[in-house]
Order: C-alpha cells, then sequence, then structure tokens
C-alpha cells in the first residue's frame, strides 16, 4: 500500500434482512454492498456513481463506521474503521464526518447554529468555552455565513437550505477531518444554490487538505468535482476510473446506458447508443451471475452461466467488471 492512500475499503459487503424472521432467519438478503473494493489517495475526490438504491449510501455509512460491514474492511490512515481497539477508533473517528442530503435531518432543530457547531468541540474536549465559540464562529464564516453573528443565534428552520446544509458542512468539518463523505450534498436544494455549495466544498478542499468521498447519482455534478468515479450497479462497483475519461468514453454498458441518459451531458464521442432495457430492481438474493445481465444489451450466455465478472484493469487506471468489453 502506497503511503498516500488514505482510505483502503476492501470486499466489503453489507447484507440486510428482509421479510418476516423464521426461526429467527430472515426470508431473503438485500446484497446492498457486495465485494466492493476501492481506495482513495489523500487530496482525492473519489466519486460514487449510479442509480438510486444501487448501495451508494450504504457503502458511504460503512467508511464512517456508522454500520458494520457483514464482511471485508475499511482503514483510513491504516486503522479499520469501527474494529479498532476504543481509544484508537476514537482518535479516528473525528478523521471521518459524513454530510447527508437532508442538512435538515442532520441538525437538531432546538438546538441554535452555534450550540451545533459547539457540540463536536465539546464532545472531544477542544479547547475553553471562549475558545470554542471562536472557532465556532470563524467556522461560520469560512463556510459563507458572514458575518457570523448574524447566524449563530438562529435554529435550523431560520435557514434557507442552502444555509442549512452550509452548517452541516461547518459541523462537519469543525474537527478538521481528513476525510468527508459527502452522500448527495446538493440533490435537495435548489439548482441556482447548488453550484455555490460544490465550489464552496472545492475551496475547503483546498484550503483544507481534505479528502472526500462524494455520493451522487448526477454524473454531471461528479464529472464538475471528482478525480476518480466507481460507478455502481445493485450493490457492485461495474466501473472505475478518472471521471472525465469515464464519463466521456465509458466502457461498460451500463455506465454507457448511464451517460447517455444523462440530460445534462452532450454525446461526446458520437458512439452509438443501446437504451437500457427495464428498471433497476433489488438485489434480494441474486443469483451469482452479473447483476446487469437482465438489463445488458451485450450479454451472452457466458454471463448467465458464469459468476459476476471481476472487476479487471483494462487499461492504466480504467477498471471494468464485463466479460464483453
Ligand atoms: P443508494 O444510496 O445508492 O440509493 P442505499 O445504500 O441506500 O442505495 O441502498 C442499497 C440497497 O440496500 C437498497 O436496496 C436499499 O433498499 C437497501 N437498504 C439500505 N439500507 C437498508 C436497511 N437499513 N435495511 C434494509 N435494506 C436497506
Ligand atoms: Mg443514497
Amino acid at each position: 500500500m502506497s503511503s498516500d492512500v488514505l482510505v483502503q475499503a476492501r470486499q466489503l459487503r453489507k447484507l440486510f434482512p428482509v421479510g418476516r424472521l423464521w426461526w429467527g432467519r430472515p426470508a431473503a438478503w438485500v446484497h446492498a454492498v457486495d465485494d466492493v473494493s476501492f481506495s482513495i489517495a489523500a487530496g482525492e475526490v473519489f466519486g460514487l456513481v449510479g442509480e438510486s438504491g444501487c448501495g451508494k449510501t450504504t457503502t458511504g455509512r460503512l467508511v464512517v463506521g456508522a454500520l458494520e460491514p457483514t464482511s471485508g474492511t475499511v482503514r483510513v490512515a491504516g486503522e479499520v474503521v469501527g474494529g479498532a481497539r476504543h481509544g484508537a477508533w476514537k482518535a479516528l473517528r473525528r478523521q471521518v464526518q459524513m454530510v447527508f442530503q437532508d442538512p435538515y435531518g442532520a441538525l437538531n432543530p432546538r438546538m441554535t447554529v452555534l450550540d451545533s457547531l459547539l457540540e463536536p468541540l465539546v464532545v472531544h474536549g477542544v479547547g475553553t468555552a471562549a475558545e470554542r465559540e471562536e472557532l465556532a464562529l470563524a467556522e461560520l464564516e469560512r463556510v459563507g455565513l458572514v458575518p457570523p453573528e448574524a447566524f449563530a443565534f438562529r435554529f435550523p428552520h431560520e435557514l434557507s437550505g442552502g444555509q442549512r446544509q452550509r452548517v452541516a458542512i461547518a459541523r462537519a468539518l469543525i474537527l478538521r477531518p481528513r476525510l468527508l463523505v459527502a452522500d448527495e450534498p446538493t440533490s435537495m436544494l435548489d439548482a441556482s444554490i447548488r453550484s455555490g455549495i460544490l465550489q464552496l466544498l472545492l475551496d475547503l478542499k483546498q484550503e483544507l487538505g481534505m479528502t472526500y468521498l462524494y455520493i451522487t447519482h448526477d454524473l454531471a455534478v461528479a464529472r464538475y468535482l471528482c478525480d476518480r468515479v466507481a460507478v455502481m450497479y445493485l450493490g457492485k462497483i461495474v466501473e472505475m476510473g478518472p471521471a472525465e475519461e469515464v464519463i466521456r468514453q465509458p466502457l461498460h454498458p451500463y455506465t454507457r446506458a448511464l451517460v447517455a441518459a444523462a440530460p445534462s451531458l452532450e454525446s461526446l464521442s458520437g458512439r452509438s447508443v443501446v437504451p437500457i432495457k427495464g428498471a433497476v430492481g433489488r438485489a434480494v438474493n441474486p443469483p451469482p451471475r452479473c447483476r446487469f445481465y437482465e438489463r445488458c444489451p451485450l450479454a451472452t450466455s457466458r454471463c448467465r452461466t458464469e459468476d459476476h465478472p471481476p472487476l479487471v484493469e483494462k487499461s492504466p487506471g480504467r477498471w471494468v467488471a464485463c466479460y464483453e468489453v
């Protein structure tokens, strides 16, 4: 492992039970994340893209230790997330923070903005009361809520969606984590304020030397923000590589269909596009074969009978899980 790898997810799996428990056994299992491996270099913006239900949020929650993997591990700065000895995990937990789609849900409605920012500082015993307040006000300013005194004593419902997301970002960053997992942080905001939040994230990354795991279903956002992306389909990474290359010249038939369906991305290479058939389902007790088999325009009998194709490096940095490309 090279020394500048910050995050390493290895063979991550998360299965959720579904259906009625029968003698203590679930009727079936959703394979939300199924044998997912990737690494993120320090300072990189790594995107997880794919349609709703493909396992992006579950992967994000595994990376910050909010969920226990069924199997596999995530390491951040070499330490196993969630599995470390108590002291080590407490130290690591500060280093990994998450912001969510809905900033309203992430902030306590009864707490003022200032109290929301002070809380993590108090929990981690940072500074004196006066120092904490100074840090909190400086952080509001950093996320563009100026003058900070005008926002500090407001409650979440007195803010706009964009302002709330800025507070949630300030709260996530106030302990200066090394990794921020951002789960579709702009998808519930008006288009007009989205770009302000994206620009803020880029500025903060630059200023603070952050690393991001950025989750989005929006390829245009991924292309704007991410250095590399992994495309997920029903719990599996089907393609991974530099964001610009993957979106300009997708290799996996699923990625090709996604790119073709993205209204904001003009068709760049003039390639012919086979429209995708059917709808994404849920990976409930899926057969071992390729998850995309039923919908794939390139599927052959091999794809039906063999296990899900492994993610292999087709050209330097370009990883694809498909027997046919
Ligand atoms: P995404 O963020 O890409 O939309 P998720 O990670 O939220 O996808 O979900 C992946 C799959 O796991 C979906 O089929 C979802 O219904 C299922 N899932 C997620 N969380 C749970 C849970 N707590 N219990 C049962 N199923 C879940
Ligand atoms: Mg999600």
